[in-house]
């Protein structure tokens, strides 16, 4: 089959690879729709990171070069009796594998099992004709939902769980800093769960203009005066909820100056290093600091699609469909800064055929 593969840093290949061979309790999937995100962006341009690719994954044994993906949905081929997955079905995985017996899996939060591992990120993944998938990532597809929404299920999982963990009540009035696509997937979250008045935060432009098509109740352009703005817009007392989404350096201290006392701060965002946090500051306004990591399968996934099904919001966010052999050049074009949306890659589209000149 054909795969994108992830040698190193800066260096994926289109390239033919056996077909996988389901393990027990995996079916073969025919990749349709393979989302491309940060975490592939921090592979390429600083890895590799989580993808084993110098030393074996403890859970996996996966090593050397690996097919990327975690985000992918596709039609069930390959089953084994007793699946109860029919060769024909349209799936989403929700790439998070469990185990299912642990301490962490046995209270529900699935994403912290202590046998977890990824598909495209621990081992190969969806950006290729065919994935060997854990059933218990798998999801079907609800009738109506077309392949291009289906494909930003699990970052839709992501953004819902992160809504979730943000302990939103009604009426609270909720700052998110980001609205690049977690960000808007978050809100998405936000909006399905509770009804809250949200204010967000980011550069100028369309990001902006997105989120208030996407359910922000005030849009602020972050900027010299941007803290100032973010006051008016919740208020003098601060907001309930700060939602930090964009991960950029030093913002969660500009979350605490825009949380109430008692309120709380959710970090989505992955900062590129460690950043500073005024605890005092933090205790003597009895702020809550939270995070969210990932998403809870048997909670996010489905709800998920039916938030696609609902909104518009993948018209809103999905850049362009590709062939595999444009992954390096997106990743390029995320790694710029030049890329608002999602991309999708479709392996059954033939590869560009690459027009310079060659050695060989
Ligand atoms: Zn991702
Ligand atoms: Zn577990």
């Amino acid at each position: 089959m054909r795969a994108a593969v992830f040698h190193d840093a800066g260096d994926v290949r289109l390239e033919h690879v056996p077909d996988p061979t389901p393990a027990a309790g995996e079916v073969v999937v025919r990749v349709l729709r393979s989302g491309m995100c940060g975490t592939d962006l921090g592979e390429w341009t600083k890895g590799p990171r989580t993808f084993p690719v110098r030393t074996p994954h403890p859970v996996t044994g996966h090593h050397g070069p690996m097919i990327p993906g975690h985000e992918l949905v596709g039609e069930v081929v390959e089953t084994v009796p007793g699946s109860g997955w029919e060769t024909g079905r349209l799936v989403a995985s929700g790439a998070g594998v469990s185990c299912g017996t642990c301490d962490r899996c046995r209270e529900g939060r699935t994403n912290l099992c202590r046998r977890y591992y990824t598909l495209g990120l621990n081992t190969h993944g969806g950006m290729a004709e065919l994935v060997s998938v854990p059933m218990s990532t798998l999801r079907p597809v609800p009738d109506g939902l077309g392949l291009d929404a289906a494909g930003l299920a699990q970052p839709m999982a992501v953004g819902l769980h992160a809504a979730r963990r943000a302990g939103v009540r009604p009426g609270d009035t909720v700052v998110l800093i980001g609205a690049g696509a977690i960000g808007t997937f978050v809100l998405a979250g936000l909006r399905d769960l509770v009804d809250c008045d949200v204010v967000v935060v980011d550069f100028a432009g369309r990001r902006l203009e997105r989120a208030a098509r996407t359910g922000a109740t005030t849009t602020v352009a972050a900027g010299d005066d941007g803290d100032a703005a973010v006051a008016e817009a919740v208020g003098p007392g601060g907001a309930d909820v700060v939602i930090e989404a964009s991960g950029a350096l030093g913002m969660v201290g500009r979350a605490q100056a825009m949380v109430r006392p008692g309120g709380r701060i959710l970090q989505v965002g992955l900062p590129s290093g460690p950043q500073e946090i005024d605890l005092h500051a933090l205790v003597m306004r009895e702020v809550t600091l939270e995070t969210t990591l990932a998403h809870v399968c048997g909670d996010d996934l489905s709800p998920a699609m039916e938030i696609l099904a609902r909104t518009g919001l993948a018209t809103e966010l999905l850049d362009s469909v590709r062939p595999l052999s444009d992954l390096a050049g997106q990743l390029d074009r995320m790694a710029s800064g030049g890329l608002d949306g999602k991309v999708l890659f479709d392996p059954t589209m033939e590869p560009e055929i690459d027009t310079r000149s060659s050695d060989t």
